[in-house]
């Protein structure tokens, strides 16, 4: 195996799994994996357990010359592009962590086993590849919980590092189900940022209330023609769970339904602004 022969020449191995279809996002992981360690794998796979039945599956784009293309320019060492056999050899029964229910909350309530598809691929990538470092998107902060959940509980030999998310110039994360939008429907996809951002504003001036934020969100992506609202919630960084009140670190998450797509972000709510220091009492004359 690749890594092992790095590992025994004293390398350090920086692991990026994704689905292939690379854009800005997994640039920036990559990026990211080459400042902190001397050896690059990427992996490309499709996984077909954290699809459902009438989900893009057949449809996802798989253009693997320019993903190399893209893993060369960006000095990966390594890509592994396995077929399904390869990662799921029939007749072996591998672990399937369980997602527990924070797996069934959010996008594990409107995809359903999708982290338990989530889980049993990384782990397995995990396993493959040995102690590594691994690199996840803060784009998809619910998969990062959960995986760092699996990597503590089961004591897995890998450190995870969470990068932040990238955005187009107006805000729209960056994402590989942004082609499928019509040119209105990326117009409009903008709301999901705009309502991050209107929740963070709350959250700076001081609003503790998850419920308003909660319902700021709703109403920006609720009043954007083509967008229809999955949820919208205000949750405890450290349990993933929906708060009413702010008293930690939390993060606003949402969810939308275009015509062509669903697309989901997520927000760290900032701390309220200090109030402003009391002006200095005039000297006397
Ligand atoms: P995917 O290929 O969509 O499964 O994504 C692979 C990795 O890239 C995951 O860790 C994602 O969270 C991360 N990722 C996807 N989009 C972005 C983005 N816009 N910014 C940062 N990371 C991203």
């Amino acid at each position: 195996m690749t890594t092992d022969a790095w590992r025994a020449d004293g390398h350090s191995v920086g692991l990026v799994p994704t689905l292939g279809s690379l854009h800005a996002g997994h640039e920036a992981l990559f990026r990211r994996a080459r400042e902190g360690c001397s050896r690059l794998a990427v992996t490309v796979f499709v996984n077909p357990l954290q699809f459902g039945p009438s989900e893009d599956f057949a449809h996802y784009p798989r253009p693997f010359e320019q993903d190399l293309a893209v893993c060369e320019r960006l000095r990966a060492d390594a890509v592994w592009a396995p077929p399904i056999e390869e990662v799921y050899p029939p007749g072996v029964e591998l672990p399937s962590p369980d997602a527990g229910l924070v797996g069934e909350a959010f996008e594990g309530a409107s995809r359903p086993g999708h982290f338990l598809g989530v889980l049993k691929v990384v782990h397995r990538l995990f396993d493959v590849s040995g102690p590594c470092t691994a690199y996840f998107g803060q784009k998809d902060a619910q998969q990062l919980f959960l995986i760092r959940r699996m990597v503590d509980e089961l004591h897995l030999p890998v450190e995870l590092v969470s990068c932040p998310t990238v955005r187009e110039a107006e805000g729209l994360a960056v994402s590989t189900r942004n082609e499928y939008l019509s040119p209105e429907e990326r117009e409009q996809a903008g709301c999901l940022f705009l309502a991050l951002t209107e929740a963070a504003e709350l959250a700076r001036g001081g609003e503790r209330d998850a419920r308003v934020l909660v319902a700021a969100m709703a109403r920006e992506i609720g009043g954007t023609d083509l967008a229809r609202l999955d949820y919208a919630a205000v949750v405890d960084e450290a349990t993933f769970s929906a708060v009413d009140t702010i008293e930690a670190p939390a993060r606003a998450i949402v969810a939308a339904r275009f015509p062509s797509a669903r697309l989901i972000d997520n927000l760290l709510l900032p701390e309220p602004a200090p109030e402003p220091a009391p002006e200095p009492a005039p000297e006397p004359a």
